[in-house]
């Protein structure tokens, strides 16, 4: 009998998981999503201007590979409607629950299996728990599969007088579409990532714009090109010349972009092309010397976009420097005085290094993972965790990455657990031992010692305590080979 498996967050991570349920026949999984859609990060990031940095005939899955995309990096729209295309292809609707938020999940140690609770938003009373509407609901699975993501929970910094402001404030990564930016003076507080992609935007509507910057950035091009109706019909008609495009993205960041963050050949050729793209793009030395960043390239996440400097030069547009003080009915305070505004975008990250945290989990012992990860999350292999029997993540502790795509990641992790499953269903809840897993802390520190993200500045791949729980510090190729197969040695089986 298959073992019935529940898979939190129908993004990427999600779909993709399911998808290879389908593939091998086990239809004895559901798929929680607290949202409305399908689809992570690309259903909720819908600001001006959202797409990925990461060309899309990389970003996506290999297995269902995409010719039509209208060009090298396209919008969110498009991405998507990729991801809706993959859920109804492949028949995974009837087993997606939508508005079903997990609240928790127990491993229960006499019967080898996880309650799973949830709370949906559009319950009809029957359940009502909390009176609000909300109606819970547990149910038994053998096995978890976590797919949140790392960056779908908004971060909203602590400024003070933030509740104060007069206008309209949000976050980025939930647009209020609601408001016309056109003529009205805006304050974007951020210019990481996200920030770079709608800030030229706004810039081309907003009667005037202050981008709030803490810490510059390094920003290198983005070489965005249309696939015109003859190209993508040669994609799709030769699927040599796909694969070879994307074998060629893929190395191109193995080879050229893995060393520039590691230390190695590359590190100064990405640098001074950064630093050649800051110069040809903003010819004001004041500017240029405010928006150098003053620690090594990659430590953060390296911006790709070729549209923000040159927003950042308009007439219109303030790059705001002088630390900010509180926020004020009238629009922020900075320690040079205030800059009125009418509307806030909150441009501010995520609150990545919390990982499961929204859910209650817990392990054998009764043991939370919140708990468990005090001193930073980590996982065998970003995967497993001692004490958590046949609970498995995606894009868990230490699988991001600053030079290839997350996609390909996800796919590793998705077969690895796709390889659990024959051996979980002979011999019982599988858990990691937690020698493996001290092996694998080790071989990390070692890895990322080299690693330019130590390098002394503040990053998201960072918790409190600055140790790097985020990212991946080796190459694709070989968390590939790391994930080829489970080695059961590395588990203890419940049989
Ligand atoms: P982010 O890179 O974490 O940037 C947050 C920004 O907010 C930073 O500039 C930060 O300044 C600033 N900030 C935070 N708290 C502040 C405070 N109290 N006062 C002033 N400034 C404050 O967030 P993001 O731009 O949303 O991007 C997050 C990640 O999402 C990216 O790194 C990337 O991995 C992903 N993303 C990817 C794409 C893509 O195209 N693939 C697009 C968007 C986002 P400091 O730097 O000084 O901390």
């Amino acid at each position: 009998m298959s073992p019935r498996i529940a898979i939190i967050g129908a993004g990427f991570g999600g779909l993709c998981m399911a998808i290879q349920l389908e593939r091998a026949g086990i239809r004895s999984y559901t798929i929680f999503e607290k949202g409305a859609g399908v689809g992570g990060t690309w259903r909720d990031n819908t600001y001006p201007g959202a797409g990925c940095d990461i060309p899309s005939h990389l970003y996506s899955f290999s297995f269902e590979r995409y010719s039509s995309w209208t060009r090298r990096y396209p919008g969110q729209p498009e991405i998507l409607g990729y991801l809706e295309g993959c859920a109804d292809s492949y028949g995974l609707r009837p087993r997606i629950r939508l508005n079903t938020e997990v609240v928790s999940a127990a491993f229960d140690e006499a019967s080898g299996r996880w309650r799973v609770r949830t709370a949906s938003a559009n319950g009809d009373g029957d359940g009502d728990a909390n009176g609000d509407g909300e109606k819970n609901e547990d149910e038994v699975f053998d096995v978890v599969v976590s797919a949140m993501g790392q960056l779908n929970r908004p971060y909203l910094p602590d400024i003070p007088g933030m509740s104060s402001f007069a206008g309209a404030a949000f976050h980025s990564a939930r647009w209020d579409h609601s408001q016309d930016l056109t003529g009205r003076r805006v304050a974007v507080i951020g210019n990481g990532s996200s920030a770079a992609q709608f800030v030229p935007k706004v810039a081309e509507v907003a009667a005037h714009l202050d981008v709030f910057q803490r810490t510059a950035n390094w920003v290198v091009p983005k070489p965005d090109a249309v696939f015109g109706p003859r190209m993508r019909a040669a994609l799709h008609r030769m699927p040599l010349l796909r694969r070879a495009y994307r074998e060629w993205l893929y190395r191109y960041g193995e080879n050229t972009l893995y060393p520039a963050l590691a230390g190695g050949w590359s590190a100064d050729l990405v640098r001074r092309r950064a630093l050649e793209h800051l110069h040809a793009q903003v010819p004001d030395p004041e500017l240029r010397a405010r928006l150098t960043p003053g620690y090594p390239l990659g430590c953060k996440r390296v911006v790709i976009d070729s549209g923000f400097y040159p927003a950042l030069t308009r007439p219109d547009v303030d790059v705001v420097t002088d630390p900010i003080t509180r926020i004020v009915p009238e629009g922020v305070r900075t320690v040079a005085g205030l800059r009125e505004a009418d509307v806030i975008v909150y441009a501010t990250g995520f609150r990545t290094s919390e990982f499961l945290a929204p859910v209650r989990i817990t392990g054998r012992g009764g043991r939370g993972l919140a708990e468990e990860w005090r001193e930073g999350a980590e996982a065998y292999l970003g995967i497993a965790v001692p004490r958590f029997p046949n609970l498995f993540l995606l894009y868990g502790p230490n699988t991001n990455l600053g030079h290839n795509s997350i996609v390909f990641m996800i796919e590793c992790q998705v077969r690895y657990i796709m390889g659990c499953l024959p051996h979980l269903a002979a011999r019982g809840p599988m858990e990691v031992r937690p020698e493996a897993m001290a092996t694998w802390r080790r071989s990390l520190e070692r890895a990322m010692g080299r690693m330019v993200w130590q390098a002394g500045c503040a990053s998201w791949y960072k918790n409190e305590a600055g140790r790097v729980t985020n990212n991946w510090p080796g190459t694709a190729s070989l968390y590939r080979r790391v994930t080829g197969a489970p080695r059961p040695d590395a588990f203890h089986f419940a049989r």
